[in-house]
């Protein structure tokens, strides 16, 4: 069913399965099988089940605001140790294997720090070390600037050295094994009845992955739909086929487009409102403005004009970026003449997603009904051709995933 490629494939392990030394072997294993089976073998790796969370939390006991590029400094370590048991492990098993960290693999990324962006891969090591027959096993989430200074890709960001390698190498397709059984038609550690999704278009995934479905970075979606890299998404944990991630109009029989093919949730998620702007042209522009410019990525907007002639917007970002768009705010108070903001950080997003929506109408007013039958009140709204999200209280969230993958009809017969 699959367009061949060069027999280079890449796989790629998240965190919970290279949590210890038994689970590192058993990531061995699957790369001596592949390579078995002929192909040249890349393998990105993740840190160590919560490592990530853990030297995070250890630099909050140094300091409230850390730099970012210590923090990547910092966050980078993680992948190095897995690379470097893995190939140990792999090693030991009598096989050639060599650890790269992201520069020693020719990741190439811009500067900003903690959420980089990889510009370009030079493959010539990594080419080298196939040609000689060994397994190459490459640290994830992480690179380095043209400038020589290590970055990180943002969290989650394994995936996205996964698939820019791939295609980068030009690789048959980018295994993503995880602690799942593939991509669900909700996370199956909050909705038991999910049921997993064998084949995905790259449009469902990426509103999928932007709406909190951690399963896949976002960024390492956007890259394979742009570089045609087929994704696999499948456990760690076991053989069973995943969810395939792929141009689904290439396919040779057509899919049915189902309504709605996942509900996704995200609690990493702020609302702030600013009140009292002026109602005029260019207020807009120069308040989101600030925001690009200090890399923040603002998420639902909503404004509201009251009777007064004053201007109300809010808007929702991410937790991590909550500091820094204070700083930004507090900075406009003046320039905008603001009159104040509020932040509140007690907000979850829950979103729907399906091809098939764009062709039925009737599907938002059905969302909102089943959110308000359970009392769930609707702060914002937002829509995309294939997807409708609703900003709710935080505690309400599970509940309203809940509720609306069983009224589309998702949950398992
Ligand atoms: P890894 O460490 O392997 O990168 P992640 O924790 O980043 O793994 O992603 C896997 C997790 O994503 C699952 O354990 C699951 O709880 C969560 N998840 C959220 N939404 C979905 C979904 N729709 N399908 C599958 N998993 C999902
Ligand atoms: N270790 C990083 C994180 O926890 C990157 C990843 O796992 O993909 O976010
Ligand atoms: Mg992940």
């Amino acid at each position: 069913m699959f367009r061949k490629r060069r027999n280079i494939i890449v796989m790629k392990f998240g965190g919970t399965s290279v949590a210890d030394a038994d689970k590192i072997k058993k990531v061995a294993d699957k790369a001596i099988n592949k390579k078995l089976q002929n192909f040249d073998v890349v393998v990105v790796v993740s840190a160590m089940g919560d490592t990530t969370d853990e030297l995070i939390s250890l630099a909050h006991k140094i300091t409230r605001n850390p730099l970012r590029r210590e923090m990547d400094m910092l966050l980078s370590t993680g992948e190095q140790v897995s690379i470097a048991l893995l190939a140990m492990a792999i090693q030991d098993k009598g096989y050639d294997c060599i650890s790269l960290t992201g520069w020693q693999a020719g990741i190439l990324t811009d500067d900003v720090y903690s959420n980089a962006k990889i510009l370009s891969i030079n493959k010539e090591r990594i080419l080298r070390e196939l040609n000689n027959n060994k397994i190459v096993v490459v640290a994830g989430f992480q690179g380095v600037t043209a400038g020589d200074e290590i970055t990180t890709l943002g969290r989650g960001g394994s995936d996205t050295t996964a698939v820019a390698l791939a295609g980068a190498l030009d690789a048959e397709y980018c295994e993503i094994y995880t602690d799942v059984d593939g991509v669900f038609s909700a996370d199956p550690n909050v909705v038991p009845e999910a049921r997993k999704i064998s084949i995905l278009s790259y449009e469902e995934m990426l509103e999928l992955a932007s709406s909190g479905a951690k399963v896949l970075h976002l960024r390492a979606v956007e890259f394979a739909k742009k570089n045609d890299v087929i994704l696999h998404v499948r456990s760690s944990f076991n053989d069973i086929e995943g969810t395939w991630v792929m141009d689904t109009n290439k396919m040779e029989e057509k899919m049915e487009t189902p309504l709605v093919t996942g509900v996704s949730y995200d609690t990493n998620q702020v609302k702030i409102s600013v009140f009292g702007l002026e109602d005029k042209p260019g207020i807009a522009a120069k308040l989101f403005g600030e925001f690009a410019g200090a890399n923040i990525n603002v998420d639902l907007i909503v404004q509201n004009v009251g009777e007064s002639g004053l201007a109300d917007i809010s808007l929702t970002i991410k937790e991590e970026d909550l500091a820094l768009a204070e700083k930004v705010l507090e900075r406009l108070k003046d320039k905008l003449k603001l009159e104040r903001f509020e932040v509140d950080p007690g907000v979850a997003k829950v979103s729907i997603v399906g091809a098939g929506m764009q062709s039925h109408p009737g599907v938002a007013a059905k969302m909102f009904r089943c959110l308000g039958d359970q009392g769930i009140n609707i702060e914002m709204i937002s829509t995309s051709p294939i997807r409708i999200s609703c900003v709710i209280r935080e505690d309400k969230a599970k509940k309203a995933v809940k509720v609306l993958h069983s009224e589309f009809g998702l949950d398992k017969s």
